[in-house]
């Protein structure tokens, strides 16, 4: 079992840590005795697990890394919470993020950048990838067990490849998402870090329950749709010995790939050949409009869930002229521009000018109808239909052509950059660019995992190893053969 090591304050990657003593401790010692019985409640029983300040804990504050809610302590626990609390996990403090999980450095924080446990050749502290950075370090760094973060294009699988773990974003809806501070509605999942995928499909199978307060979350029937979908013959066996069908999609063959990364990507095809598994050509077209679609709908999204702080219902208040009889305006302006940092202020204007009248038509609902192309993409390549697809082919028809099981690409074009490169201050665009490999899987709800993936240097540059984030990506509700595929990665 893992606890905070001495090293916590310097990577940063908590914003409120585990006190060193208190009740969790008796919990600890508890679960303990429980397993020494034989008797655990579950597979986390006693294990830390560190939870992305964005998600409400009842005993520890919910910041967002944000100044609007510097003071925040949430009534109540998210459902993941109290689900990992059920099964007698301990909350291991609240992790630190981008400002309310628009990032993808983990820089844009109240509380200052998370750092990688990693260092480049120089010494040079390098990303640790964002936004659910702090909790990506916390693994790595063996100051938890597992953590928790939020995915909405690519937080969780990003910070994942650039820490050297395991990132795992199930099927859009199958978490709980109440009491989960909302970015992106249409695009949020709770998505969870480790070390290995094994542990990630511990915390996922004690998380993946329907829960009544999220209308998003996908309902007790049509779960067992999904499961009696993947129930055929052919689709069940794909999780025992049968052959896979892997896709590469040549459209992410892009030359921006640093060489490492595309050795990684190599040398897992090698690897998956080798199993016994074929590896098929696939072509997503729409994926290069991904990225600036995603750039439309997320922060179209976030001007809306983000208008609720205002200083007057919710968040810290700016002091000023407004409490002496100036009009509101003031008020809320106020607040807003001293409470939010400037990235998230960006989105906020991004985001309003693209939901309004004049541009609303050439933005917003361009981008809806590429999300769309996006999932067709998909659709098309995938061997299962999607589950709830009403007007796909059936399975047989499907069949026949070239079709795959899963997806395999890397989760990132690069190794993780430096964060003096990548500071607060530096060209957002430059920053959006990391996620092109990410947000494809998040405009189509898919599930997505990241794995560590070591490419052993060459003879003639024997400097070090390098450790690379692969991405398999598999048809909406295909969860578990996703994390089958990453496990025969690692
Ligand atoms: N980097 C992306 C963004 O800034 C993804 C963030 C996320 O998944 N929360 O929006």
């Amino acid at each position: 079992r893992c606890l905070a090591n001495q090293h916590a304050h310097v990577l940063n990657a908590f914003i409120t840590p585990l006190p060193r003593s208190g009740q969790w401790l008796d919990r600890v010692k508890e679960a303990d005795q429980r397993r020494e019985q034989g008797n655990p409640k579950s597979t986390v029983d006693g294990r830390l697990i560190s939870i992305k300040d964005n998600i409400c804990t009842r005993d520890l504050p919910t910041t967002c890394a944000s100044g609007i809610l510097d003071k925040f302590t949430s009534p109540f626990n998210a459902t993941v919470v109290d689900q990992l609390e059920a099964a007698g996990a301990v909350v291991a403090g609240k992790t630190n993020l981008d400002e309310f999980g628009m990032g993808s450095h983990s820089v844009h924080s109240r509380f200052g950048a998370v750092k990688n446990m990693r260092r480049d050749q120089d010494g040079q502290d390098l990303s640790a990838g964002g936004s659910s950075g702090g909790s990506a370090v916390a693994v790595a760094a063996e100051q938890c067990y597992a953590a928790l973060g939020t995915d909405t294009g690519g937080s969780v699988r990003l910070p994942a490849a650039y820490t050297g773990t395991v990132g795992f974003k199930p099927s859009y809806g199958l978490l709980s998402r109440w009491g989960v501070v909302a970015y992106a509605n249409s695009l949020d999942t709770v998505g969870i870090l480790g070390r290995n995928t094994s542990t990630a499909r511990d915390v996922f199978s004690i998380l993946n329950k329907h829960d009544a307060r999220d209308p998003t979350n996908i309902t007790s029937f049509s779960r067992s749709r999904i499961i009696s979908h993947l129930q055929t013959p052919r689709l069940a066996s794909r999780l025992t010995s049968s052959p896979l069908r892997i896709g590469v999609p040549l459209e992410y063959n892009i030359s921006e790939l640093t060489p490492s990364v595309r050795r990684a990507w190599l040398l897992s095809l090698a690897h998956l050949r080798e199993q016994g598994h074929t590896i098929h050509p696939i072509s997503l077209p729409a994926t290069k409009h991904a990225l600036s679609t995603y750039y439309v709908l997320a922060p179209a999204e976030a001007s809306s869930n983000l208008a609720k702080y205002d200083g007057v219902r919710y968040g810290t208040r700016a002091e000023g002229p407004d409490s002496s009889g100036q009009p509101d305006g003031y008020l809320y302006a106020n607040t807003r521009s001293n409470g939010f940092g400037a990235e998230v202020q960006r989105r906020i204007l991004l985001g309003t000018f693209s939901l309004s009248a004049d541009a609303m038509d050439n933005y917003f609902i361009q981008a809806q109808r590429v999300r769309r192309l996006v999932q067709q993409d998909f659709n098309a390549v995938f061997a299962a239909a999607h589950p709830f697809g009403a007007t796909e082919a059936s399975e047989t028809d499907r069949s026949a052509a070239a079709n795959v099981d899963v997806i395999v690409c890397p989760t990132a074009p690069s190794a993780p950059p430096r964060l003096s490169d990548v500071s607060a201050g530096s060209s957002p665009l430059d920053a959006y660019v990391n996620d092109v490999f990410t947000v494809p899987a998040s405009l189509a709800g898919l599930p997505a995992i990241s794995v560590p993936v070591t490419v052993a240097e060459s003879e003639q540059n024997p400097v070090a190893d390098q450790v690379a984030g692969i991405q398999v990506i598999g048809q909406y509700g295909d969860d578990e053969l996703v994390m089958k595929v990453g496990e025969l990665l690692e």
